[in-house]
């Protein structure tokens, strides 16, 4: 892979097409149901953080898998939109990851996710950054590597443990910043454990109630950003983007906890993952408005 420059924020991440249909009701197994609408978005965690990254002002490298598919261009053609390196996204011999997703007229959904080329993901070659970030929809073993090569390199190393999943010790000792949702911080043992087994800070995101920051031996409480909520998928993704982003500008774990916090409310103002993330002008204004 050709050496690319220092970038502010690395994503080592998932990414994936999401196809969505809707159905006055879902199908019982074995039934087939005629659908009312169908639409293709951009997503995957890893993704949706490189975006939000990008638009919260950090310039960002992407480094994921994909297939030598349509979706895969579809994608790329996301991350180019908004100005993303993505020279470390390979093709492989697997389809694109793709999420499968049936929402019924009163709003339940089923949903079938194919990680396909997410799951071969490959962090050996992790650009120079300042802040490296990732999740757990590509395989652990590769969110080690990244983690590990960025903390030798001198980066800080922020995990987002999504989804919920158990991890060991020795992956939460390559943290400096671990940022569990409450369902997540459950699983994983609570705050106490992950402070225990050598992660730097916590940073709980407790939707629609703030954030908690767990630093320097302290706990500190963040309210959140009063806004109108229409649809919360995104939130964490864009809160994580925006809190890297401002990690790598410089600013202090509070005052970027604070940031993103900001960038999480305005996703849930608006519907989808990529189109609800805010960019870097609108969060100053809802900050500024808050303010005030
Ligand atoms: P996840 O989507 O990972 O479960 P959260 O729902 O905790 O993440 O949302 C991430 C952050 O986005 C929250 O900590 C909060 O700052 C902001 N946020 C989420 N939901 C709301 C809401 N209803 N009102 C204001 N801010 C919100």
């Amino acid at each position: 892979m050709s050496a690319r420059e220092h970038v502010d924020v690395c994503v080592v991440g998932s990414a994936n097409l999401d196809l969505v249909a809707r159905a006055e009701r879902l199908p019982a197994p074995g039934e087939t149901v005629m659908g009312t609408d169908f639409a293709e978005h951009p997503g995957g965690k890893g993704l949706n953080q490189a975006v939000a990254a990008s638009r919260a002002g950090a310039t960002v490298a992407f480094v994921a898998a994909v297939g030598h598919d349509n979706a895969a261009d579809v994608l790329l053609a996301v991350l180019a939109d908004d100005g993303i390196d993505a020279s470390g996204v390979r093709r492989v011999a697997a389809p694109t990851g793709r999420a499968l997703i049936g929402v019924s007229a009163d709003a339940e959904n089923s949903i079938i996710v194919v990680p396909g080329a997410n799951a071969l993901a490959d962090a050996t070659h992790v650009p120079s950054c300042t802040v490296l970030l990732t999740q757990l929809e590509v395989p652990v073993e590769q969110v080690e590597i990244a983690l590990r090569s960025a903390r030798a390199a001198g980066a800080i190393t922020v995990l987002n443990p999504a989804p919920a999943a158990a991890i060991d010790a020795s992956l939460i000792a390559l943290c400096d910043v671990i940022v569990p949702n409450e369902h997540e911080v459950e699983l994983l043992g609570g705050v106490s454990r992950l402070l225990a087994a050598g992660a730097g800070s916590v940073v709980v995101t407790l939707g629609g109630e703030g954030v908690d920051v767990h630093t320097g031996g302290t706990m500190h409480h963040l309210d959140a950003f009063a806004v109108r909520p229409v649809d919360t998928t995104g939130a964490g993704d864009s809160f994580c983007g925006a809190l890297a982003a401002r990690l790598a500008a410089g600013d202090d774990l509070l005052t970027a906890a604070r940031v993103a916090a900001a960038g999480g409310a305005l996703a849930t103002t608006r519907h989808g993952a990529v189109p609800s993330i805010p960019t870097v002008a609108e969060i100053v204004s809802l900050m500024q408005a808050s303010a005030g």
